[in-house]
């Protein structure tokens, strides 16, 4: 199995619109984050987890030519916002795009992309089959592959984080039940929100993170869905366990 990171920047990105701070002005290119998401090359299938603005350069930037769907945390714009750009995967694959999320999700996105579930279409509207997950303790599978749903709390909203072989993502979370924890237990990699050192209302704070994942121990860890608030990436790193990095756009991890 083979992830790349698309995406690993918080809801505005980094650099942030007008922000002239230290890690905005910095020439390193890990601290150049778009907006969160992953692809996951698992079995010979093509899976993205949520596509935001970005999802478009993010697509040509890993030549991601082929996607055979598409799987959503929440419904968050930051990770929503790029549903029109599967068009492309439509006209060339000839074919409707599965697009799984919880149903509060799906409902969301019909209600903001109205146009792409009116019943009379405009020629070239994204097309979509919508996959209701229903289940937030059984495993589903997407194009034949096993995906668990992990349950976590984003402040009060549940979001899903994914678990699909030895490969766990969970992103926009504060709060994981013990139960979840143990969906997460033995995996080779671990992929978990951190977004400042300051404690934040609706997502882990890098401490916090940091004691998730000594209590889970994976082989390897990535901090995602970073805020330029956290520092640059390298003086970050610096500070952390060995087995625990900061993701970074375009990083390419194999899973075991
Ligand atoms: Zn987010
Ligand atoms: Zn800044
Ligand atoms: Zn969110």
């Amino acid at each position: 199995m083979q992830i790349t990171f698309l995406g690993t920047g918080t809801s505005q990105g980094v650099p942030v619109i007008g922000c002239h701070c230290v890690v905005c002005r910095s020439v390193d290119y890990r601290d150049k984050r778009l907006r969160v998401s992953v692809h996951v090359l698992v079995h010979g299938k093509s899976l993205v987890i949520d596509s935001g603005p970005d999802f478009r350069q993010q697509a040509l930037r890993e030549r991601i030519d082929h996607l055979d769907a598409l799987l959503f945390t929440h419904e968050h714009k930051d990770h929503t916002a790029g549903l029109d750009d599967i068009r492309a995967y439509n006209f060339k694959q000839q074919q409707d795009m599965p697009v799984y999320a919880e149903p509060r999700v799906l409902e969301q996105l019909k209600r903001e992309y109205a146009y792409i579930f009116a019943e009379h279409k405009y020629p070239g509207v994204p097309r979509v089959q919508t996959v209701p997950i229903v289940s937030d303790t059984n495993s589903f599978l997407v194009e034949g592959v096993p995906v668990l749903p992990i349950r976590a709390l984003h402040y009060k909203l549940p979001v899903l984080g994914f678990r699909i072989g030895g490969f766990c993502y969970v992103t926009d979370a504060n709060h994981l039940s013990s139960a979840a924890l143990d969906q997460m237990r033995g995996s080779d990699v671990i992929v978990l929100n951190a977004l400042r050192r300051e404690r934040h209302i609706s997502h882990f704070s890098l401490d916090e993170a940091v004691a998730v994942l000594e209590e889970l121990a994976p082989r390897q860890a990535y901090l995602t869905h970073i805020s330029h608030l956290l520092g640059r990436h390298r003086d970050v790193e610096a500070t952390l366990p060995e087995f625990i990095r900061l993701a970074y756009d375009g990083l390419r991890v194999e899973v075991a």
